[in-house]
C-alpha cells in the first residue's frame, strides 16, 4: 500500500523531517504501510494553510457548506466498502462491524449535519424596545484530535460540524489507525474542497497533538481519547483560554434489574459488553445484576458470550477480531491477571496463553472475551478503564445499592438499565452520574442528542446543537427598534 501522507493546503506531503512510523495490521502483525512522523513544523505549515483559507471559507454561506457536506457524504458512500476494509485492516475489527458501524456512521455524520444545518435558525429575543440577534461566527481554525477505536467515525463526527459552522481544520488521527483519515483527505481532494480548509497531520500525540493544542492560533480543540491524555490537553489549553471539548474514557455500568426479561435481552447485553472487543468508550464493562436473578443471569450470559466467533477480521462470520495492538493486548491481559489477584474468578476467557484463539497468527493481538466474578465493585479491575474484552459481574440487593455501585467510579460517561418496566428504568437512569443512560437498549444514537460524560469522562457535549455551539462563537447583537 502507498504510504500515508500529510494533507496540507490541498497537497499530500511527507513530514518535513522525512521521518516515518509504521502502521501495523493487528490481526497479522504485518506492517501495512508508513505514515509521517510529523513535528510542530508540520503543524505550523498546516495551521498557516488553515488560517489562510479561513476568511474565504467563513464567508461561504451555510447553504454552500451544507452542499459540501452532502458531497462528502455521497463520496464516502461510494467508498463504503473501501473504508470498511481499510478500517478493519488497521484496527483488527471484523469487516462486518466496520461496514455496519464505522463506514456507515462516517457517511451518516456528514449527512446528519448537512440536514441539521438546513433546519438551523438563529434565535432572536425582543424586550426593552430592542431586538437581540444571536449571531454565530466560526471559531476560525480548530484542532481535531481522535483515537483509534472508531477512527473515521469519530473524526467525521467532528469534521462535519466544524466545516458546517465555517471553521477550517487541522486534524490529527491516532498514529495506530491512520488509513481512513488519509482516505478522507483523498476524498476532500477528489471532490475539490477548497485547499487549506481541511488539513491532516499524522504522527505521535506528544509531538503532533501537543503542538496542535499549544498553537496560539488554533482557538478551539475537540479531543476524544483517554482521560490521562485529556488532562494534558486541558492543562495546556486552559491558560490559553481556548474552547475545548473533551470526550474521555469510561467504566460504564450495565444494570440488570430483577424484572429484566433475560431471554430477550441477552444478545444486547453481550453486544453492549463486547462490541469492537470492548473497545467502544460506551461499552458496559461492569455488569451489575440483582442478586435474586444473579445465578440464572450468569449462566445465560456466559453461554451467550461463548457464542462469539473470534478470528480473522476479514471473514464474514467473524464477530470479534483483535484488540488494537500487541501492546494493548498485554495491557488488557495485565488487568485479567490483576482481577484474579484481587480475588476474581474467570468464568470464561482469560489471557491469550490461558485461552488461546485457534487458527490465528501468533503475531495477532487476539483475546477471547473474558468474564470475571467475585470482585468487589471497588476493586481496581472493576473501577479502572480496561478498554478491552473484559467484563466483571457483580450482584446487588436493592436499587439503592445498585445506584451506589454504578456511581462508584471516577468515570461518568454512559450506562444502561435493563427492566420490564420502562418507567422504573427511566427513574433509575436519572440517579446515574453519567452523561448518557440507555434503558433496554444500547448504543441507540439519535445524533441530535447531547453526547458526552461527567466526572473524569470529559467536559462538554457534542451532537446536534451542542456541536454547532462548540464550533461557533456567539455574538449577541442588540438593536434598538426605531
Ligand atoms: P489516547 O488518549 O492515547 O490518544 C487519543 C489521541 O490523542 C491520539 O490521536 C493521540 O495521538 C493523541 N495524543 C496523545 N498524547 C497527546 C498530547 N499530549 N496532546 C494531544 N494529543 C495527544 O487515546 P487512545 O488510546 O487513542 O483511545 C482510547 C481512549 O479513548 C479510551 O480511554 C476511550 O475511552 C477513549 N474514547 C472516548 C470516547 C468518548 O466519546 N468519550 C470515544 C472513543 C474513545
Amino acid at each position: 500500500m502507498d504510504p500515508v501522507l500529510n494533507y496540507i493546503d490541498g497537497a499530500f506531503m511527507a513530514a518535513q523531517s522525512g521521518e516515518t512510523l509504521n502502521t501495523v495490521n493487528p490481526a497479522t502483525g504485518d506492517v501495512i504501510t508508513t505514515l509521517p512522523r510529523s513535528s510542530s513544523k508540520d503543524v505550523e505549515t498546516a495551521t498557516t494553510a488553515a488560517l489562510r483559507a479561513s476568511s474565504k471559507w467563513a464567508a461561504t454561506s451555510m447553504v454552500e457548506r451544507i452542499q459540501w457536506l452532502h458531497r462528502l457524504a455521497d463520496a464516502l458512500e461510494e467508498d463504503h466498502e473501501t473504508i470498511a476494509r481499510l478500517e478493519s485492516m488497521d484496527t483488527g475489527k471484523p469487516i462486518s462491524l466496520a461496514r455496519r458501524v464505522d463506514a456507515s456512521r462516517s457517511v451518516a455524520n456528514f449527512r446528519f449535519f448537512a440536514e441539521f444545518g438546513e433546519q438551523h435558525e438563529e434565535p432572536t429575543f425582543s424586550d426593552h424596545g430592542a431586538v437581540n440577534h444571536v449571531h454565530r461566527s466560526p471559531i476560525g481554525c480548530v484542532g481535531l484530535i481522535t483515537p483509534w477505536n472508531l477512527p473515521l467515525y469519530l473524526l467525521t463526527w467532528k469534521v462535519a460540524p466544524a466545516l458546517l459552522m465555517g471553521n477550517t481544520i487541522v486534524a490529527k488521527p491516532s498514529e495506530l489507525s491512520p488509513l481512513t483519515a488519509h482516505h478522507l483527505a483523498n476524498v476532500m481532494q477528489r471532490i475539490g474542497l477548497p485547499k487549506g480548509v481541511f488539513n491532516l497531520v499524522h504522527g505521535l500525540g506528544p509531538e503532533v497533538g501537543q503542538a496542535i493544542v499549544e498553537h496560539p492560533q488554533i482557538r478551539g480543540i475537540s479531543f476524544t481519547g483517554g482521560t490521562s491524555t485529556g488532562k494534558i490537553v486541558a492543562a495546556t489549553a486552559a491558560p490559553m483560554f481556548k474552547k475545548i471539548s473533551l470526550e474521555l474514557g469510561g467504566k460504564n455500568a450495565t444494570v440488570v434489574l430483577d424484572d429484566a426479561p433475560l431471554d430477550e435481552i441477552m444478545d444486547d447485553l453481550v453486544r453492549a459488553s463486547f462490541t469492537n472487543s470492548g473497545q467502544v468508550c460506551l461499552c458496559g464493562s461492569r455488569v451489575l445484576v440483582d442478586s435474586s436473578i444473579y445465578e440464572d443471569f450468569k449462566g445465560r450470559f456466559v453461554k451467550a458470550v461463548g457464542k462469539i466467533v473470534i478470528g480473522d477480521p476479514t471473514e464474514e462470520s467473524t464477530t470479534m477480531g483483535t484488540v488494537i495492538s500487541k501492546d494493548h493486548q498485554q495491557k488488557v491481559e495485565s488487568y485479567i491477571r490483576l482481577g484474579v489477584e484481587e480475588g476474581g474468578k474467570v468464568l470464561i476467557g482469560g489471557t491469550s496463553s490461558e485461552a488461546p484463539v485457534d487458527n490465528v497468527p501468533s503475531e495477532g493481538a487476539f483475546l477471547r472475551p473474558t468474564v470475571l466474578e467475585g470482585l468487589s465493585h471497588t476493586a481496581r479491575t472493576a473501577t479502572e478503564e480496561i478498554f478491552g474484552p473484559v467484563v466483571t459481574l457483580h450482584s446487588f440487593d436493592n436499587e439503592d445499592e445498585a445506584v451506589a455501585m454504578a456511581n462508584a467510579t471516577e468515570y461518568g460517561l454512559a450506562g444502561s438499565v435493563w427492566t420490564n418496566d420502562t418507567q422504573r428504568g427511566h427513574a433509575f437512569g436519572q440517579r446515574l452520574d453519567t452523561g448518557i443512560v440507555w434503558v433496554n437498549t444500547w448504543l441507540n444514537r439519535d445524533l441530535r442528542t447531547p453526547f458526552g460524560g461527567v466526572k473524569q469522562s470529559g467536559v462538554g457535549r457534542e451532537g446536534g446543537a451542542w456541536s454547532l455551539n462548540f464550533f461557533s462563537e456567539l455574538t449577541n447583537i442588540c438593536v434598538l427598534q426605531p
